[in-house]
């Protein structure tokens, strides 16, 4: 027997931040488009799903920035901790819906791998903001996505189209 052709293969679906993909979603109204990012996953035959978990989460964009108000990602997660913007108000429950939409979206679509905007309070993987400082650890959607066996990925948007994903 042989191994299907990796034409014949149906893409790999793979959760990625929307703002990497150019949607306009940034708490700044901005977006972080990875050319290098799309070109990797086209390369490897996946599929992009794109998602922004503080939208689905119901924040309007812009917004205010936010970031963990102590100890980290699972603290929020296991209701330690809150996310808090600037001005102090508590958007915990947003963050947390806006993970579990994207669990859900992962479970939908039997997506096992996540894409994600480094540093975000949701999407950071190596790193996110605690206490309005920046820290190793991630946000809230990669830390639940990783809790439920997904790997992530932090990327840093906005490369060129020559750059070499890792
Ligand atoms: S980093 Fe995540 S939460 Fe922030 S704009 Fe991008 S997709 Fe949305």
């Amino acid at each position: 027997m042989h191994a299907p052709d990796r034409e014949a293969q149906a893409p790999e679906p793979v959760l990625v931040s929307a703002c990497l993909l150019g949607c306009a979603c940034r708490y700044d109204g901005g977006h972080n488009r990875d050319l290098a990012l799309e070109q990797v996953l086209q390369q490897r035959g996946m599929q992009a799903v794109p998602f922004c978990p503080e939208e689905r989460g119901g924040l309007s964009t812009p917004r205010p920035p936010a970031w963990i108000e102590h100890g980290g990602a699972s603290a929020v997660l296991d209701g330690k901790s809150r996310v808090i913007t600037d001005a102090g108000a508590d958007v915990s429950a947003n963050f947390l819906l806006g993970a579990q939409g994207a669990l859900e979206l992962c479970a939908k679509h039997a997506i096992r791998q996540a894409f994600l905007k480094e540093r975000s309070p949701s999407c950071g993987v190596r790193q996110t903001h605690v206490a309005g400082e920046l820290v190793p650890g991630p946000g809230v959607t990669a830390q639940l996505l990783v809790r439920h066996g997904l790997s992530v990925h932090g990327v840093e948007g906005r490369r060129p189209q020559t750059a070499r994903e890792s």
